[in-house]
C-alpha cells in the first residue's frame, strides 16, 4: 500500500491539522517501513484557532486506533461528550430538534426502523440510545459492582477547545520532529516545493509538504492553488466567537447547541470549564454591532467577542498540487453546523495514507476530497429548508435554495432516505469503513423540520407486512432498551469530574 513513499515529508502549521496529520502519516509510515522521516514546523508566535470545537464520531475512532487513553484525553483537554446537535429555531421561533449521531441501523437487524418510524408518526430520534442520553444528560457509561459499563456499541464524539487538543496531540506524537519557526519563503522547482525558508535563516529540504497553516495558506498560495467559493449556497461570511463560564455545580448538556438567529446561527459548545460560543452571521444582512446586540438581546447579558473573523465558505480546487497538500481550514472552510471540519481532516489523511506513492493518487485524492467537501456543503444548506420568513436573512434563504436541495426533497417526498439514494464514500475505499454524510445524518434533520412524507412511507411499510412487524418490534425493543440503559448511566458532568478525582 504505501511504496513509494517519500524520504521525508515536511507539515507546515501545528494546529489541530497538522498535528493529526503528523501523526497519521507516521504511524503508517512506521508501520509499512517506508523509511520516512516527518518534521512538523509551526510557529509558537502565530496562534491556532480555538474557538470551541465539536468532532464527530471519527475522532474517537483516531483516539482508539493510535491507544490514545480516552480518560486522559477528557481530563487534560477539559473535553466533554458529544451524542449530536441540538437545533434550536432553525423550523420556526420556539421549536427545537435533536440530531443524534449514532447507527441504530448497525443492530436493527435489517429492520427499516426510519421509515417505520415516520410512517407511525414517531420521532425518529427515538430509537437511538444518543437520544435517550443526550434527553437525560448522562455519560456513556453506569456503574456495575463498582466497574464502567458501556451503554450501547457507538461511538460518540467530542467537544473540545482545539488549541488544547493540539498541544495533546503534541505531547502524544511519537518520533516526529519538530521545528518552531516561521515559514518565510518557498523554494520551487520544476516538480513542486523543494524547500522552505525559515525566520531563523535556516532552510529545511523534503520531498513532500502539508499545508497546515490555516487561513494564510502559506505553501499551497504558492502553488498557484485556486479557491472555489460556496458563498452563493452559504451567505454567512462572519464569527464572531466569545467565551461564557459553567457556572459551579450546573449539568453540562452533551450536545452542542446550534440555535438559529436573525442573520445566522449561534454555536454553543461545552468544555467542562466554559462554553466557547459564538455567532456565525451574514454581513449582508446584519453589521457586526447589531450582531452583537441581537446576541445578547438572546442571552439576556453582554458578551465579550474575541474576534470577529471574516470567512470564505468554499475550498481549494485541488488540495494537493505538484508535491504539496493542503489539509484543514487551508483547503476547505464551511461554517461549522454539522463539525465537518476536523472530521474532514481525519478522513483526508486517511485517503492520503491509502493513495501518497501511487500514479493516480493525487487525482483520487483531489477528487474525493472536493466530493467530501460539496456533500458537506450540500447537507449544511438543507438545514436552511425553514418556515422561517422573520427577517431578510431567512427571507432570502428561502427565496435561492439551490438545485441539489430541491431535487433531493423531491426525491424525498417518495421515500425516507435509504442508503441507495447515496454515492459511496470514498470511492474505491469502501472497505475502510469510513463515515459520511449520508441517510444517517439526514433522516434527523429531515424529521427535524418536518420535511418527511408520512404517506409516502405508509405505502412503503403498507407494502411489505413482514417488514413492517420486524421493523416495528426492532423499534419497540431499542426504545426500551434504550430507555432503561440511559436511565442506569451516570450524570455527563459527575462523570467528567470523576476522571479528575
Ligand atoms: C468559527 C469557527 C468554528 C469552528 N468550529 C468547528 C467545529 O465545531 N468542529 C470542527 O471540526 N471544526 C471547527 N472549526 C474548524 C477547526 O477549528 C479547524 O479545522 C481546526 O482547528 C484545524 O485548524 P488548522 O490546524 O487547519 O489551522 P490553525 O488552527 O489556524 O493552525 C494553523 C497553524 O499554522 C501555523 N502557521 C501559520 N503560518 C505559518 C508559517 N508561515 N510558518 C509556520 N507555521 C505557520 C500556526 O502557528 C498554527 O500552528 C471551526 C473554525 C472556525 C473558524
Amino acid at each position: 500500500m504505501a511504496q513509494n513513499w517519500p524520504k521525508h515529508i515536511v507539515i507546515v502549521g501545528g494546529g489541530t491539522a497538522g498535528w493529526l496529520a503528523a501523526m497519521m502519516l507516521s504511524d503508517v509510515a512506521l508501520r509499512q517501513k517506508t523509511g520516512t522521516r516527518v518534521t512538523v514546523i509551526e510557529s509558537s508566535k502565530i496562534g491556532v484557532i480555538g474557538v470551541g470545537e465539536g468532532s464527530t464520531a471519527v475522532f474517537r475512532q483516531m483516539l482508539r486506533h493510535f491507544g490514545l487513553d480516552e480518560e486522559e484525553f477528557l481530563r487534560e483537554t477539559g473535553a466533554t461528550i458529544k451524542y449530536g446537535i441540538r437545533h434550536r429555531d432553525w423550523r420556526r421561533l420556539g421549536h427545537s430538534y435533536d440530531g443524534p449521531i449514532d447507527t441504530p441501523q448497525m443492530v436493527a437487524g435489517g429492520a427499516n426502523l426510519d421509515t417505520y418510524a415516520v410512517a407511525a408518526g414517531r420521532s425518529v430520534g427515538e430509537a437511538h440510545l444518543f437520544q435517550h442520553l443526550l434527553n437525560g444528560r448522562k455519560a456513556p457509561f453506569a456503574l456495575k459492582d463498582g466497574k464502567r459499563v458501556a451503554a450501547g456499541p457507538f461511538h460518540y464524539a467530542f467537544h473540545f477547545d482545539q488549541a488544547l487538543v493540539g498541544a495533546w496531540l503534541r505531547r502524544k506524537a511519537r518520533g516526529i520532529a519538530l521545528i518552531d519557526d516561521q515559514v518565510v519563503g518557498v523554494e520551487k522547482g520544476e516538480d513542486g516545493i523543494v524547500a522552505l525558508a525559515l525566520e531563523s535563516g535556516s532552510r529545511v529540504e523534503a520531498d513532500f509538504f502539508l499545508d497546515c497553516t490555516g487561513f494564510r495558506r502559506r505553501l499551497i498560495g504558492e502553488m498557484g492553488a485556486e479557491w472555489l467559493s460556496f458563498r452563493d449556497v452559504l451567505p454567512i461570511n462572519r464569527a464572531m466567537p466569545f467565551w461564557v463560564d459553567i457556572k459551579p455545580g450546573e449539568e453540562i448538556d452533551p450536545c452542542t447547541l446550534a440555535w438559529a438567529q436573525k442573520s445566522g446561527w449561534l454555536w454553543w459548545i461545552p468544555t467542562q470549564g466554559r462554553y466557547g460560543a459564538g455567532y456565525v452571521y451574514s454581513d449582508a444582512h446584519c453589521t457586526p454591532d447589531q450582531a452583537k446586540a441581537e446576541i445578547e438581546a438572546a442571552l439576556g447579558y453582554e458578551i465579550h467577542p474575541r474576534n470577529d473573523i471574516k470567512i470564505d465558505a468554499g475550498r481549494l480546487k485541488e488540495a494537493w498540487i505538484g508535491n504539496c497538500v493542503a489539509v484543514g481550514l487551508s483547503s476547505s472552510f464551511l461554517e461549522p453546523l454539522e463539525a465537518t471540519s476536523i472530521h474532514g481532516t481525519i478522513v483526508q489523511m486517511m485517503m492520503l495514507s491509502e493513495w501518497l506513492g501511487q500514479g493516480d493518487g493525487r487525482a483520487r485524492y483531489n477528487a474525493a476530497t472536493g466530493q467530501q467537501v460539496d456533500d458537506f456543503r450540500d447537507f449544511i444548506r438543507l438545514h436552511y429548508v425553514s418556515e422561517r420568513r422573520d427577517s431578510a436573512f431567512w427571507r432570502d434563504i428561502a427565496a435561492s435554495h439551490p438545485q441539489v436541495v430541491t431535487d433531493r426533497l423531491a426525491l424525498w417526498q417518495g421515500h425516507v432516505p435509504q442508503p441507495a439514494d447515496f454515492a459511496r464514500f470514498p470511492p474505491g475505499l469502501e472497505h475502510l469503513g469510513l463515515a459520511h454524510v449520508q441517510e444517517q445524518l439526514y433522516v434527523p434533520v429531515l424529521g427535524g423540520l418536518g420535511l418527511l412524507n408520512r404517506d409516502a412511507a405508509r405505502v412503503v411499510m403498507a407494502a411489505n407486512p413482514k417488514g413492517r412487524d420486524l421493523a416495528r418490534k426492532t423499534h419497540a425493543s431499542l426504545v426500551a432498551e434504550y430507555t432503561n440503559a440511559a436511565a442506569q448511566c451516570l450524570p455527563h458532568r459527575a462523570w467528567l469530574q470523576s476522571l479528575s478525582d
